[in-house]
């Protein structure tokens, strides 16, 4: 999608700290990061959210949170654990409509939110 920022990020038009990559999926560090280790996990096709997945999505977004955790682990949280994280539309206070599942780790974290 032409004027989405995550697309723009796949495709190399806007720089991003890149974590992993492969055919499916892109992880990279939050700009604004709200915890010591936090990271975004996309497809690189553009699916604007989790309410716009179809049945046969479910095995790339099976292999984007088996890698989210993977990454949490290489990157410390293997121990104290990290939050994973999918906001959806306006009350679930998705910024981006492109989707990506957020961790956060590094610090321990309040529920619920506000
Ligand atoms: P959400 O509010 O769930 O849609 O989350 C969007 C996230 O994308 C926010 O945490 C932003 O800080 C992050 N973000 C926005 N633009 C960029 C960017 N260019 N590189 C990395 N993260 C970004």
């Amino acid at each position: 999608m032409n004027d989405c920022i995550f697309c723009k990020i796949v495709k190399g038009e806007i720089p991003c700290k890149k974590i992993y990559e492969d055919g499916d999926m892109l992880a990279f560090h939050d700009v604004n990061p709200q915890a010591p280790v936090h990271f975004l996990i996309i497809p690189k096709r553009h699916i604007a959210g989790i309410m716009e997945l179809e049945a046969a999505d479910s095995g790339l977004v099976g292999g984007m949170l088996y890698k989210a955790q993977e990454l949490a682990k290489e990157l410390g949280c293997g121990e104290r654990g990290a939050r994973f994280v999918v906001n959806c539309k306006e009350d679930g206070g998705q910024t981006v409509p492109h989707l990506h599942i957020h961790v956060l780790g590094g610090r321990g974290l309040s529920w619920p939110p506000g």
